[in-house]
């Protein structure tokens, strides 16, 4: 392959995809209601998924074309089998700078070491509840010592700032906002609140949206000086912070006020899907053109076909929770 070419992975509006993220398995240890129906996703067999080598393929001729960071997500990253062998692959993957994975943190405490040597940059934890009741009425599972234990790991680790990622849901888990924000006082994380999205098969419903500005609302009251900081460097998250607090808040507004304008992702879900939009409906088999015998170019052009088609937003809140879209587990986060 040729030296990258800064505007292969460059759409018709002119956004520039630099971060990819790989959804490494369909299967999870939690049943989170707002990821996955209640009566489970299909298991399929395990040649439907990617494997190592064909992800490595993907990654390697897409960081050769622009993508400097790659996050793994799932389903639960952690439940995959090597996962640190594909981490120490893909670090030493050349203009690679961040590979960060996303997990519900079940399984971090014992595997956190070997995933920093490894050469994980960063991690994102997943927390809706600080209550144990809670916690398991949302993912159907016990497990929040452990999710907390995984974070104080994490920020023993010297990772800075650890991610924690809430899905807000009004009547659920609106009146911790606080007591996460609280979080940030002392300790190095940037506590995400992520605006509860539709999916198939996930119990949203408008009465369970709670929007960003009354998030902040909520906080303000507590703590008049809650700030506005900006955005992140990619303005995704929208950053604020409580004055003399030593970690952030970062609200993800994906619903209320999109950022499909400075979209810089592209998804490939565990079955091999190209998606340049989480809430398109356009995929892209690229397990099957692999499995095809397809080569490197024609693999990166039907990538190119595919942003060139890529909507410059998505359809908006209504809109998506009246179309059709695979459950979360299924895209991958
Ligand atoms: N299992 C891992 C975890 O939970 O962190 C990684 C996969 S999970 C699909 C990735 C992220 O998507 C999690 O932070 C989760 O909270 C978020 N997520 C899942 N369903 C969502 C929804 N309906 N709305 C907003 N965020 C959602
Ligand atoms: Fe599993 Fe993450 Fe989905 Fe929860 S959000 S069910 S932990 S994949």
């Amino acid at each position: 392959m040729n030296a990258p070419d800064p505007t292969y992975l460059t759409d018709a509006f002119g956004r520039r995809h630099t971060y990819l993220r790989i959804s490494l398995t369909e299967r999870c240890n939690l049943r989170c209601t707002y990821c996955m129906p209640a009566e489970g996703v299909e298991l399929k067999p395990k040649s439907h998924i990617l494997s190592f080598e064909e992800i490595l393929r993907l990654s390697s001729l897409l960081v050769g074309q622009g993508v400097t960071k790659i996050r793994l997500t799932g389903g639960e990253p952690l439940i995959r089998k090597e996962l640190v062998h594909l981490v120490e692959r893909l670090r030493s993957l050349d203009g690679l700078r961040e590979l960060t994975i996303t997990t519900n943190g079940l399984l971090l405490p014992r595997k956190l070491e070997e995933l920093r040597r490894a050469g994980i940059t960063g991690f994102n934890i997943s927390l809706d509840t600080l209550r144990k009741d809670r916690f398991e009425e949302i993912t159907r599972r016990p497990g929040l010592d452990t999710v907390l234990e995984a974070i104080h790991r994490t920020v023993d680790a010297g990772y800075d700032p650890v991610k924690i990622n809430c899905v807000v849901i009004r009547g659920f888990n609106e009146d911790e906002l606080v007591d996460f924000v609280a979080m940030t006082r002392d300790l190095p994380i940037e506590m995400r609140f992520i605006e509860y999205m539709p999916f198939d098969g996930n119990t949203w419903n408008t009465g369970k949206f709670l929007p960003y500005v009354e998030m902040v609302d909520r906080i303000r009251e507590v703590w008049p000086d809650f700030r506005s900081e900006g955005g992140d460097e990619l303005e995704i998250a929208k950053l604020w912070q409580v004055q003399g607090f030593t970690g952030k808040v970062g609200f993800i507004t994906s619903m209320s006020d999109h950022f499909c304008a400075g979209c810089n992702r592209i998804r490939i879900t565990a079955d091999g899907q190209l998606k340049v939009c989480l809430f398109g409906a356009q995929e892209v088999n690229l397990r099957d053109l692999m499995r095809d015998g397809t080569s490197d170019e024609a693999l990166l052009e039907a990538v190119r076909s595919a942003l060139a088609r890529k909507a410059p937003s998505h359809a908006g809140m209504e809109t998506i929770a009246a179309s059709e879209n695979r459950p979360m587990i299924l895209i991958g986060g």
